[in-house]
């Protein structure tokens, strides 16, 4: 063939069960002669991907950051309603945390995040997705749930990190507020109905779940 191939990259697996990326370039030769070269660009193919890690997880809990849910929310409202399944979205906030940093530091802060985001991420089921939304707050976004669903799970995780014990903090708990998306609800308002039940969560007392209904 006599057509200029340049940049095409195949994956090769090793015995060790590892990738090697090979990248190709061809061009026509004088003839019936190609002239092809391939080169390892493994090691530029893992800094690509350490890249793309860094872009959407965040650093101090390695849990999926608010970057990675802009890039995905739309895709997984579509999905959701192509195959008719629930949408439930979770704003999850720890209670007090000021308090916290004034009065152990922040380091002690941040190994106090640390370990609520380990606590959910164990608890949570697979289909979960949960990202470190900011500060001290987080979201899960469930696929295939519907509020019940979410609820019950959601329970766990609060038990979970309400029954934690931090050698030097004690005890932490978190509030949460809950909203099951509405047919056709944009991101905005949907997400504004879990932080308005947040914000009965905590003025009711915290360490609770409220659902929006
Ligand atoms: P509430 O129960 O009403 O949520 O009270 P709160 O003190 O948790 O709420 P507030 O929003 O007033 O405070 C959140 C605090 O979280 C403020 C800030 O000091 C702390 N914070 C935010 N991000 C980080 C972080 O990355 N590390 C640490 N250590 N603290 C953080
Ligand atoms: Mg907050
Ligand atoms: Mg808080």
């Amino acid at each position: 063939n006599n057509k200029k191939v340049s940049g095409f990259i195949n994956r090769y697996r090793c015995k060790d069960g590892s990738y090697k990326y090979i990248e190709w370039q061809s061009q026509p030769g004088v003839g019936n002669f190609t002239y092809s070269s391939a080169r390892d660009v493994t090691e530029k193919k893992q800094k690509e991907q350490e890249l793309q890690h860094l872009s959407y997880h965040d650093q101090l809990t390695g849990l999926y950051n608010r970057q990675f849910l802009n890039t995905i929310i739309d895709d997984e409202m579509t999905r959701s309603e192509n195959y008719e399944q629930k949408l439930t979205l979770c704003i999850m906030d720890l209670d007090h945390f000021k308090h916290v940093n004034d009065t152990w530091g922040h380091p002690i802060g941040d190994e106090l995040l640390k370990l609520t985001a380990e606590t959910a991420l164990e608890h949570k089921r697979n289909s979960d997705l949960l990202i470190r939304f900011g500060g001290e707050e987080f979201v899960m976004l469930m696929p295939g749930t519907n509020l019940d669903g979410a609820i019950v799970s959601l329970e766990k995780i609060r038990e979970a990190i309400a029954s934690m014990n931090h050698p030097v903090t004690g005890k932490q708990t978190i509030s949460i507020g809950i909203a099951e998306r509405m047919k056709h609800e944009s991101f905005f308002d949907w997400y504004k109905r879990a932080d308005e039940a947040l914000y009965r969560a905590k003025r009711g007392g915290r360490n609770r779940v409220e659902a929006s209904v």
